[in-house]
C-alpha cells in the first residue's frame, strides 16, 4: 500500500531505549521517526518511572536526615506536607527533562509521530493517532514506511486477576499520581518498585504492610545487604509477610478487605485504605501487531535478539525492557546505541559484563555482578572482602555507620568480579565497581588507586584494601 511518510529508521517507543536510539540514528546520518503514544518523550522512566520516583525519594530522605540529627542537637518541627506542591513540584522536574527531549529530537530533526504504532508487515507500521496529554484516540491513521526499525516498546506493570478496579488500587503510575496518603497501604510485591513506593508513602505518613511471595524483600542484592536495610526500615512496616500471597481483595465502603494465604497470612482478612500492585512487569511484546512483521515474540511477551539487537528479521531490531531482564533504563540505552550503530553500519556488539541494580531507597541498596549466593550457586571460587562503614570516618559523621562495601574476587585471577554497597550515595558509588569489573581490576588496581577522604566512596578503597591484606583502618 502507499506510504504517508518513509524513514531510513522508524523507532517504535519513545523510552530511554527509543529516544536513544532514535538520536544516535539520526547522528549517524537516518532520516529518522519515533512512534509515542503518550504526549511527552521519555516512555516510563521519565514520566512514570526513575525520574518521578527519585524526585519523591529525595523529599522523603531530606525528611528521614532532618530526623536523624536530633541525636546531634538539631531539632525541626514536624513537617507539614502539602500534597498537591509535591506533585507539582515532581512533575515540574518531569517537565525540565520531557522538554529538554523534546528540544533534543527537534535540534536532530527526529519526527516525532504521536499514536500507537502496529505493524502492518515487515516495512510499514500504521500509527492510529493519539491527542491531548491521555491516548485518546482521534481516529485519525497514518501509515509509515520505514527501511529500518527499532521496537522499544517497554514493558507494563502486572495487574493480578482477582484484583478489583477501584481508585484506591494503584499500581506504580497510579502511585506516582500522588492522589492520597492513605493511613494503612498494602504493597503487594517486596521488590525495587513497591519498596521505594512504600518509603515515600511510610515518610509521607501511611503505615505499611508488604506481602512478598518470596521468602525475601528485595531479591537481588545478597542477603547481608538486605538485612541492614530491613534494620533501618523496620520502623515504616507494621507487617512484612513472607512466602505469603494476595488471594482475595474486596472493595468496600470502610476499605479494601485482603485475605491473605502462605507462611504470614493472618487468619482473617485485614482492611487497607489502599493499595499499590508492584508484582512485576511484562513486556508489551504481544501489543504491536509483531507477527505481522514476522517478527518472533516469545511466550511472556519478551523479543528474543541476538547481540547487535537484531530480531529474527534483520533489519528489524528491538531492545530495553521488551527483549529481556533486567528491565532498567542504562540497560535500554545502551541497547539503544548498540541497534542504531548496526542500522547505520557501524560494527557494534552488546558485550556488557555486568549491568548494575540499584534500589533508592534510605539507605540505599547497590550490587552489581557476582553476589555472594551466585557464586555459591553456581559452585564459583570467591574471596569477598568487606568493609564495614562502622570504621568510616565520613560515615561515622553522616549518621551513616550502619553500611557496609563488600567486593567479590575470582579465587584464581583476583579480579573484582561483583560489588554490594548499602548505606546513603550507594548508587552513586556502585559505578567504580561497575567500571573495575568491566576493565578486569584486581584488589591492588582498586586498592592503590587514592581514593579522596573522607568520603563514602573511599570504602571501596577500603574494601580492596582488606582482599589484599593491607588495610590498616579496621578496628
Ligand atoms: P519504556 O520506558 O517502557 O518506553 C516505552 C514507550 O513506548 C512508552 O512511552 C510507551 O508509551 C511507548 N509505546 C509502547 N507501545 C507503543 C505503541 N504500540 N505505539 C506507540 N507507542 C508505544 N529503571 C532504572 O534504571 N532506574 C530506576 O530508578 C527505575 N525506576 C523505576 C521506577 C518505576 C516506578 C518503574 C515503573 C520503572 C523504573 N525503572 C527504573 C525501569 C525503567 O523505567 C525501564 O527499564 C525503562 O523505562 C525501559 O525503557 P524502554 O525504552 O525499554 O521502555
Amino acid at each position: 500500500g502507499a506510504a504517508d511518510v518513509e524513514y531510513d529508521m522508524v523507532v517504535l517507543g519513545a523510552g530511554p531505549g527509543g529516544y536513544s536510539a532514535a538520536f544516535r540514528a539520526a547522528d549517524l546520518g537516518l532520516k529518522t521517526a519515533i512512534i509515542e503514544r503518550y504526549a511527552s518523550l521519555g516512555g516510563v522512566c521519565l514520566n512514570v518511572g526513575c525520574i518521578p520516583s527519585k524526585a519523591l525519594l529525595h523529599v522523603a530522605a531530606v525528611i528521614e536526615e532532618a530526623e536523624h540529627v536530633h541525636s546531634a542537637g538539631i531539632s525541626f518541627a514536624k513537617p507539614s506536607v502539602d500534597v498537591d506542591a509535591l506533585r507539582k513540584h515532581k512533575d515540574g522536574v518531569i517537565g525540565k527533562l520531557t522538554g529538554g527531549l523534546a528540544g533534543m529530537a527537534k535540534a536532530r530533526k527526529v519526527d516525532v509521530i504521536r499514536g500507537y504504532g502496529h505493524f502492518l508487515d515487515p516495512h510499514h507500521l500504521e500509527v492510529e493517532e493519539t491527542t491531548g496529554t491521555s491516548q485518546d484516540k482521534t481516529g485519525a491513521k497514518k501509515v509509515v514506511k520505514f527501511k529500518q526499525c527499532i521496537i522499544a516498546a517497554g514493558s507494563a506493570a502486572v495487574h493480578l486477576p482477582f484484583i478489583p478496579k477501584d481508585p484506591r488500587i494503584v499500581d506504580s503510575t497510579g502511585a506516582l499520581e500522588l492522589r492520597q496518603v492513605p493511613g494503612k497501604m498494602l504493597v503487594i510485591g517486596g521488590g525495587i518498585i513497591g519498596l521505594e513506593m512504600a518509603t515515600v508513602y511510610s515518610t509521607l505518613g501511611a503505615r505499611i504492610d508488604v506481602v512478598e511471595m518470596m521468602d525475601g524483600l528485595m531479591q537481588g542484592p545478597d542477603r547481608d545487604a538486605v538485612k541492614v536495610w530491613e534494620k533501618q526500615n523496620a520502623h515504616r512496616f507494621d507487617n512484612v509477610m513472607l512466602k505469603t500471597r494476595t488471594v482475595a481483595v474486596e472493595a468496600k465502603d470502610d476499605g479494601l478487605w485482603v485475605k491473605f494465604e502462605g507462611e504470614g497470612a493472618p487468619a482473617e482478612p485485614v482492611r487497607y485504605d489502599m493499595i499499590l500492585q508492584s508484582a512485576g512487569r511484562a513486556p508489551n511484546g504481544k501489543k504491536i501487531g509483531a507477527d505481522k512483521a514476522g517478527v518472533i515474540v516469545g511466550e511472556r511477551g519478551f523479543i528474543p535478539v541476538d547481540a547487535q539487537m537484531r530480531t529474527n528479521v534483520p533489519h528489524i531490531f528491538a531492545i530495553g525492557d521488551i527483549v529481556g531482564q533486567p528491565m532498567l533504563a542504562h540497560k535500554a540505552v545502551h541497547e539503544a546505541h548498540v541497534a542504531a550503530e548496526v542500522a547505520a553500519g557501524h560494527k557494534a556488539a552488546f558485550d556488557a559484563t555486568v549491568i548494575p541494580g540499584v534500589a533508592y531507597t534510605h539507605p540505599e541498596v547497590a550490587w552489581v555482578g557476582y553476589t555472594e549466593a551466585q557464586a555459591k550457586a553456581e559452585g564459583k571460587k570467591v574471596d569477598t572482602a568487606k568493609f564495614p562503614w562502622a570504621a568510616s570516618g565520613r560515615a561515622i559523621a553522616n549518621g551513616a555507620d550502619y553500611g557496609f562495601t563488600k567486593l567479590i574476587f575470582d579465587a584464581e585471577t583476583h579480579r573484582v568480579i561483583g560489588g554490594t554497597i548499602v548505606g546513603p550515595s550507594a548508587g552513586d558509588m556502585i559505578g567504580e565497581v561497575c567500571l573495575a569489573i568491566e576493565m578486569g581490576a584486581d584488589a591492588v588496581d582498586i586498592g592503590k588507586t587514592i581514593h579522596p577522604h573522607p568520603t563514602l566512596g573511599e570504602t571501596v578503597g577500603m574494601a580492596a584494601e582488606v582482599a589484599h591484606g593491607s588495610c590498616t583502618d579496621l578496628p
